[in-house]
């Protein structure tokens, strides 16, 4: 099998998961009737502090039902230009809500000037589109943003009226490196949407959490967008696995990410002036810049060790579960033969 270093979505279903989905019950989750679903949704719920849960087949789904639940037709929505919701999600709450964007520049820690935030809220006249809500994300490119940034983020759009969303997709990894709990980071969000099928290695599925109401609300545009499943429980099993997994597996990521990207960054210094640069994350991610034609060769380096790096500018190295020592040990020496150090 190729070594994945392209994200931590490559993950393919652990021993436990298999045997979890074999002895699932199961039943009607569109009837909201499936145990293993409803169990899942509740416990994620509980890890983040919010009321009760939703289970979706993916995180764009998620992240687009929360949009659509805060907002209606005609509204706007602040969130970041490199955010998800705005960059890699097709516009889909622009498409199926008639909800606007409005994109702000992210501060170097991958949060938002409060300020910004502030200044962004339209004024209240029939000319102006209606602010609703802010969106962030937390982790974003393997950043955490603090938990006072969270803060001073929310605050901003709160005192203005609007709700928040949070694309928590990696909150997990970021209470791991902000060394927190992920309630205290969810509790900046009205609604907070956390992905299984990320470094947690399930198969497929996020939970979308918040209050009962709000999440009533948000079952119906599920239904809507085509995210009502039946026998969903086989998925679920996978989740709690996933969630159970991550406790040993996650710290164990963001070690092998720091201990790689050390020994890139040394590689890097010995490598000449310009040659390279190493930016490593606290959590499961590493970047590296390099020319184009550096990347190429690296790629195609990586690829007769049937190893699979990303050919997007920089290079996005993501450590997971499926990743071990032997394989970065691997990936350094092929990036040692190319840069001849
Ligand atoms: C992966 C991801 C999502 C959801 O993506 P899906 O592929 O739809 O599961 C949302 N937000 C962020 C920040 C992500 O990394």
């Amino acid at each position: 099998m190729l070594v994945d270093f392209r994200s931590d979505t490559a993950t393919r279903p652990s021993a436990a998961m298999y045997a979890a989905m074999q002895s699932a019950t199961l039943g009607d989750d569109c009837k909201h009737e499936d145990p293993s679903v409803t169990q899942l949704e509740q416990e994620v719920a509980d890890l983040l502090g919010k009321e009760t849960g939703l289970f979706f087949p993916s995180g764009t789904q998620s992240n687009c039902t929360a949009l659509l639940t805060h907002c209606r037709s005609g509204d706007e929505l602040i969130t970041g230009e490199t955010y998800h919701v705005y960059r890699y999600e097709g516009g889909g709450a622009s498409a199926f809500g008639g909800i606007s964007f409005r994109p702000l520049p992210l501060e170097p820690d991958g949060g938002l000037n409060p300020q910004a935030i502030t200044a962004a809220v339209r004024p209240d006249e029939d000319t102006s589109p209606i602010s609703r809500l802010l969106t962030l994300e937390n982790t974003t490119d393997g950043k955490p943003v603090s938990l006072d940034g969270m803060g001073a983020m929310a605050q901003a759009a709160r005192s203005a009226g609007l709700a928040v969303h949070l694309d928590g997709a990696r909150i997990l990894n970021a209470a791991l490196a902000l060394n927190t709990t992920p309630d205290q980071i969810a509790s900046h969000a009205d609604s907070v949407s956390m992905c299984l099928s990320k470094g947690l290695g399930a198969p497929v599925g996020t939970v979308l959490t918040g209050e009962r109401d709000f999440i009533r609300l948000a079952s119906r545009w599920r239904r809507k967008l085509g995210g009502g499943m039946r026998q969903a429980g086989l998925l679920a099993a996978c989740g709690k696995v996933a969630l159970q997994e991550s406790k040993t597996n996650l710290p164990r990521d963001h070690q092998r990410t720091a201990h790689f990207g050390k020994a890139l960054a040394e590689l890097a210094a010995n490598a000449g002036q310009g040659r390279l640069s190493i930016s490593v994350t606290p959590t499961n991610m590493i970047f590296v810049e390099t020319s184009r034609q550096d990347l190429d060769s690296l790629c195609a380096k990586a690829k007769e060790q049937n190893m699979l790096l990303s050919d997007k500018m920089p290079l996005r190295i993501v450590l997971h579960r499926d990743l071990t020592d032997a394989h970065t040990e691997t990936l350094l020496s092929v990036f040692a033969e190319h840069y001849g150090v």
